[in-house]
């Protein structure tokens, strides 16, 4: 066994999984605003070929066979690699094994590429001549334009007008595949004209541009709509990823404890997950899977499971999701797949039932984590992906004199992303936050679930942080982890300072050393804190503290303290 290797030798599946058929539980019937009743084909077949329709609404058939067209440009990029990161292991100095699966490559260096294959071809299958798409930071438009150009359909993509000045280089792949790009709002549609109107220097949006796909397609009966993530049919095309991970598992001897992936819509989590959920829960086993979010962006850990709409135009039927309601607006964090409101229904209930769980990181602590990534393993990962490095460096952390495997979805490459991390190494990048107001603002315009949904709903407690519902809140696994290593911060406060001030060095006492600007705490950075001052060591929560600073600490009879603000 190589345990470094694990790439080449398994098969391409040669099926995609649909999860409904083994777990009917994670069904959520998607409702039609207007008449309170579930949607039928009918309702989906002027936006999308048959048989994405049949695919999207089949709750029986396990396996579907994935095409030989669709197979053979597959295997261009397919199996892609199983990696052990093991020199970042060594940076933490930590036992655990940490792998990823790395979908960055593909040719348009993300998983986006698993569906955008298969959507180009059924709708070629089904007679549509031209595909219409949204796009925010650019990969799904990559991805939808690569396939379209295998199976020659015309593309047409509406990018976020803020992306189209600011990633020429995005807006240029998508043209050299053969699309046409437009700069989101354009005049082509009512949705785009209006917007224009009200402000002609308009940035446009990613719910904007949905909108205007929506609305080219239903003007043009031989188009089909393709989009990139939340539907079931695309969670069910990027299940290769996780049946692939199985079996590199499988040839390696490595059972996996931990499964990561990142949240936009929750097709990459879906794909990685689904195929192992007959290992997860009570008397199945004990893999915990764990879906990373931007704290701008907290739909699983402090939006509501509510039932809500796609877009946010309100165009799409009602779907029951965890949402931040759809009127929310993102703040413009550097991770444009992560900014979306809401999150595939069966991956939604997958976590409200306690199957797995959220954790939210700011963008500094993506940002520390995801250059630590590159420093040791040579690669620079998509910002979104790097939401999931954050999560694997905190656990790895916390476990790290535990052999568990984690195993994590590298779901992109950053290449295209270089400008953010340029931000960031100029010491010029902020960090993101989303008040809580602005969230209950956003879910205070939640629609209200039709009548006949609403009777026959049982009623589920929502669960927060993959807490089960109806069992009492579980202590946060940090928490727990904070409790035994750190004493609160809160005694730390002055008690001059009102609560819910911001804290600052400022306002806790004097006698902290500030380590806070350190990604990585260090035995040298106790070192060098230990000669600033006498106090205790305070460490930011995303900061990654090495065995051998904290022996360097209790040696100098100091302790590490954390603030929780
Ligand atoms: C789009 C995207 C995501 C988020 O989308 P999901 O459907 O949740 O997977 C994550 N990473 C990358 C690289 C993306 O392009």
């Amino acid at each position: 066994m190589r345990p470094e290797a694990g790439g080449g030798s398994v098969a391409i599946p040669r099926h995609w999984y649909n999860v409904l058929a083994d777990f009917p539980e994670l069904h959520e019937p998607y409702i039609d605003p207007t008449t309170g009743v579930e949607i039928d084909a009918d309702s989906l077949s002027d936006l999308f070929a048959p048989d994405l329709v049949s695919q999207e609404l089949d709750r029986t058939t396990r396996l579907h066979p994935i095409p030989e067209e669709v197979l053979e440009r597959y295997a261009k990029w397919r199996p892609t690699p199983l990696v052990r990161a093991a020199a970042l292991e060594r940076r933490l100095g930590t036992r655990c094994r940490i792998f990823y699966k790395y979908e960055g490559s593909s040719p348009i260096g993300s998983h986006k590429a698993n569906s955008g294959v298969a959507q180009a071809f059924y709708s070629k299958r089904g007679g549509i001549k031209r595909v219409y798409a949204e796009t925010g930071a650019g990969q799904w438009g990559s991805a939808i334009s690569m396939g379209a150009g295998f199976f020659g359909l015309d593309c047409d993509v509406f990018m976020v007008g803020n992306s189209y000045d600011s990633k020429p280089s995005r807006r240029i792949l998508m043209e050299t595949f053969g699309s046409h790009v437009h700069r989101n709002p354009t005049d082509m549609t009512e949705v785009g004209r209006t917007m224009r109107e009200e402000d002609p220097d308009s940035l446009g949006s990613l719910g904007a541009a949905i909108a205007e796909a929506l609305e080219a397609t239903r003007s043009d009966p031989t188009a089909a709509y393709a989009l990139g993530s939340a539907f079931n049919f695309v969670c069910m095309h990027q299940t290769v990823v996780g049946q692939e991970l199985k079996s590199q598992l499988e040839a390696l001897g490595v059972e996996p404890d931990m499964l990561i992936s990142c949240i936009g819509g929750g097709s990459s989590f879906a794909g990685l997950v689904f195929p192992f959920l007959d290992q997860v829960g009570p008397g199945r086993g004990r893999l915990e899977l764990i879906a990373t979010e931007s704290n701008a962006v907290p739909k699983v850990t402090r939006g509501d499971f509510a039932y809500d709409y796609g877009d946010t135009a309100g165009l799409t039927p009602l779907i029951r999701m965890y949402t931040l309601g759809h009127g929310f607006r993102p703040p413009g964090i550097h991770s444009g797949g992560l900014r979306y409101h809401g999150l595939a229904s069966p991956v939604s209930k997958l976590i409200n039932l306690g199957l797995g769980r959220g954790m939210a990181f700011t963008q500094l602590e993506v940002f520390r984590a995801t250059v630590l990534f590159a420093q040791s393993e040579g690669l620079v990962p998509a910002p979104e992906a790097a939401h999931s490095i954050a999560a694997v460096c905190d656990i790895a952390t916390r476990h790290r004199d535990e052999e568990k495997t984690i195993v994590f979805c590298l779901t992109g490459h950053g290449f295209f992303d270089l400008s953010a991390y340029d931000t960031y190494n100029r010491g010029e990048m902020s960090d993101s936050s989303t008040p809580d107001a602005e969230i209950a603002e956003a879910l205070a315009d939640l629609p209200k679930a039709p009548a006949s949904t609403r009777r026959s709903a049982v009623p589920t407690p929502v669960a927060r942080n993959g807490d089960a519902p109806g069992s009492p809140p579980r202590a946060d696994a940090f928490e727990v982890w904070q409790g035994r290593h750190f004493e609160p911060a809160d005694d730390l406060v002055r008690p001059d300072v009102p609560p819910g001030a911001p804290r600052t060095a400022a306002t806790v006492t004097a006698a902290v050393v500030d380590l806070r600007e350190h990604r990585v705490v260090s035995e040298r950075v106790v070192e060098a804190g230990c000669v600033r001052g006498p106090g205790d060591l305070l460490v930011d929560r995303g900061a990654i503290v090495t065995p051998l600073a904290e022996t360097e600490a209790a040696r100098r009879g100091r302790r590490f303290v954390t603030d929780r603000a």
